[in-house]
């Protein structure tokens, strides 16, 4: 095969759909012939193989594998086009992947501390980056605070808290936000300038809903991360001026997608 353009679409297979809280589900795709280059962190524009649904963008859930798989962690919006789609597939169910895009990356010439703060399926860019930093294992110190209502939305909980015991260099926070009796429950937002006097010298990652990417950077930065700050929101299109909502595709053909 020659070397094609990168907007060339990716042609994927689904080897596993399960739900991994009671609205994320997770998704594993395996190259059917080339694999997609990318860096942890970056996104990609994810839909079925004849493009009946919308294009939506979801951010890789893991660090690139020899194999090619691709991990996507997707949360249901009511009456939403792609994710209810998403929710419905099935191993071996062929889908295709457009990208990489984004820059919520790690940048080569970085060395300082790591904070990477993520909120239901924004764990995927920052797992991804975790999954990087753990695997070069360069005594590069490292923390990831996840954000959940109750102890179902603790995405990866066991594998995090298993890298947390065995790897000095990295914490894993978990704070559940409607679970009073957990350790911790305050929200990002708060939480961080309890765990941290001065982040200047770090890196901060923080993805997710808007609302709480927003809101992390802000304090990120009012404890002096200035420009180390990357930010991902997981910002829903813009729909067409139309109380009317679109059908979800049902047939084999081909429908007209308007955006
Ligand atoms: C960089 C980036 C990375 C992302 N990564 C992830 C990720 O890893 N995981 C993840 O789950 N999401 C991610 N997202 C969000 C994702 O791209 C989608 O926006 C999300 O899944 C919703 O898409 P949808 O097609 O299901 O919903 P849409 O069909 O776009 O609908 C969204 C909302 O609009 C309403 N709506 C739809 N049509 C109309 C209409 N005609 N009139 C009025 N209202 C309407 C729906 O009811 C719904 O509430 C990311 C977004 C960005 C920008």
């Amino acid at each position: 095969m020659t070397e094609s353009s990168i907007w060339e679409p990716y042609a994927y297979r689904v080897v596993s759909a399960a739900m991994v809280t009671p609205v994320v589900r997770e998704l594993w795709l395996t190259p059917r012939r080339r694999s997609l280059p990318y860096l942890p962190g970056q996104y990609v524009l994810l839909s079925d193989a004849g493009y009946r649904v919308p294009q939506r963008s979801y951010s890789l859930a893991n660090a690139p594998r020899p194999d090619g798989t691709l991990r996507i962690l997707v949360t249901l919006v009511p009456n939403g086009a792609t994710s209810t789609w998403a929710h419905g597939l099935r191993p071996g169910d062929d889908v295709l992947v457009e990208g990489p895009f984004g820059t919520f990356t790690l940048a080569d010439e970085s060395t300082g501390p790591v904070l990477l703060l993520g909120a239901g399926s924004g764990l995927a860019p920052v797992k991804a980056i975790a999954e990087e930093l753990r695997a070069a294992a360069a005594g590069r110190r490292f923390t990831l605070v996840f954000s959940g209502r109750t102890a179902v939305d603790a995405i990866d909980r066991a594998e995090l808290q298993a890298w947390d015991r065995d790897d000095p260099t990295f914490d894993y926070v978990l704070t559940l936000t409607r679970d009073p009796t957990t350790t911790h429950h305050a929200h990002v937002p708060e939480l961080v300038p309890e765990m941290f006097a001065d982040l200047s010298g770090w890196q901060v990652f923080t993805s997710g809903p808007p609302g709480f990417v927003t809101r992390c950077a802000r304090v990120a930065r009012e404890l002096g991360a200035g420009a180390a700050i990357h930010t991902e929101e997981f910002f829903v299109d813009p729909q067409p001026w139309s109380a009317v909502m679109p059908p979800l595709p049902t047939g084999d053909e081909p429908k007209e997608i308007v955006q």
